[in-house]
């Protein structure tokens, strides 16, 4: 069956002509797909009966199936969806209190970086997702949104996964999201580990999208010991990339840090970051530890992050805590999914009946 998803638009116009239909059908049916995000057939009403029909026989829209979900007391909602080969992926869509409707959404299932404190990273890689698969977990919400006669505004790509370990799928993703949902680059954001040649390599896309760089640490031996990953691309080479997206772009870098209890949420390590980051356009983004069953560190408390963010200020680095969403339905990266594997999970359920 044709996953109608995946096709540009002059296949559909070739599939519909193959079909002995008019040229005009493919064009409405574009139109129903990404401006008026129907999210089935029977919504399409200017089509002939017999064609809906056909269409429902023949081809499908997408093809992830949901598992789970889970709506915090927030509004967040998170979702689990089974892949046609069975790996599960998770997506988060989470609405504020202006127009601003975030999609959270997976690049991999699982994610072979091994980040210590990380859901995703204890459950080790499965495999890359297509681009289709990525740009699909924003196409279901925005249909979703549409439905209820609100617009999906941003596109975040920090859900499961590496996104630059999977660099041209997710660089088509991106492609599909600003053609075919008309999310301009300015509002998605892509949050990597710190592949340093992928950053290099993005920064030469043209593309204003919105760079997070999982930072955490900022010596080499604490990040090596919570991000594998420092051991190959060390700070100082990460460091000068980010500062060359954010020339090359004139966008701000965010620097994520998740403020572990007793670890890095110390003076020298506020002093040691202050440092590294002097001088580059950025912006350090503060989320307390969501606590995971393979790693024992615990959150920061209210008091050292707000110390942290003083110490920051003193360099010029601005900084903020990031409002933890989602935090009663297991939405920190990858915690979905452990918890339904696990079986301590309803299928279906609101944050509130538990
Ligand atoms: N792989 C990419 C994007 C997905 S992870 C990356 O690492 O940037 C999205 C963000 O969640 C990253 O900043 C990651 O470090 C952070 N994160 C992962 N596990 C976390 C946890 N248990 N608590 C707080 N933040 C976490
Ligand atoms: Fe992978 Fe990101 Fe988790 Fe690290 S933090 S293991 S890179 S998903």
């Amino acid at each position: 069956m044709i996953d109608l998803y995946t096709l540009s638009s002059e296949a559909l116009q070739t599939l519909l002509a193959s079909w002995g239909e008019p040229a005009y059908r493919a064009k409405q049916i574009w139109e129903w797909l990404y401006e008026k995000r129907a999210g089935s057939f029977d919504a399409m009403h200017n089509l002939p009966k017999a064609l809906r029909e056909r269409l429902a026989a023949e081809t499908r829209l997408g093809a992830l199936e949901l598992v789970a979900e889970q709506e915090s007391h927030d509004g967040t909602i998170k979702r689990l969806y089974r892949l046609h080969d069975n790996q599960m992926i998770e997506s988060v869509l989470m609405e504020y209190d202006d127009a601003r409707r975030t999609a959270c959404i997976s690049t991999q299932a699982g994610c072979a970086m091994g980040c210590v404190f990380c859901a995703t990273g204890q459950m080790g890689f499965a495999r890359h997702l297509t681009a289709y698969e990525i740009f699909e977990q924003s196409m279901r919400f925005a249909c979703e949104l549409e439905a209820r006669g609100e617009r999906l505004s941003n596109v975040v790509l920090m859900g499961m996964g590496e996104p630059f370990h999977n660099y041209d799928a997710a660089l088509e993703a991106i492609h599909l999201l600003m053609e075919r949902l008309g999310i301009g680059a300015r509002h998605i954001t892509v949050s990597t580990v710190g592949l340093v040649p992928q950053i290099r390599r993005f920064a030469e896309e043209g593309l204003q999208v919105k760079l997070a760089i999982s930072l955490h640490a900022a010596t080499d031996e604490e990040r090596a010991a919570l991000l594998p990953v420092n051991k190959r691309y060390p700070l100082q080479d990460l460091i000068a990339a980010c500062r060359d997206y954010a020339d090359k772009t004139g966008r701000r870098v965010t620097f994520e840090w998740a403020a572990i209890s007793g670890e890095n949420d110390t003076p020298e390590q506020a002093r040691a970051l202050g440092q590294l980051l002097h001088g580059l356009k950025c912006h350090v983004n503060i989320i307390p530890l969501n606590p995971t069953g393979g790693y024992a560190g615990g959150p920061s408390s209210m008091r050292r992050v707000n110390a942290f963010i003083e110490a920051l200020a003193q360099y010029g680095i601005p900084a903020t805590v990031r409002v933890r969403r989602g935090i009663d339905i297991d939405a920190g990266c990858g915690q979905l999914k452990s918890k339904v594997l696990s079986g301590k999970h309803a299928a279906t359920e609101r944050a509130g009946d538990q």
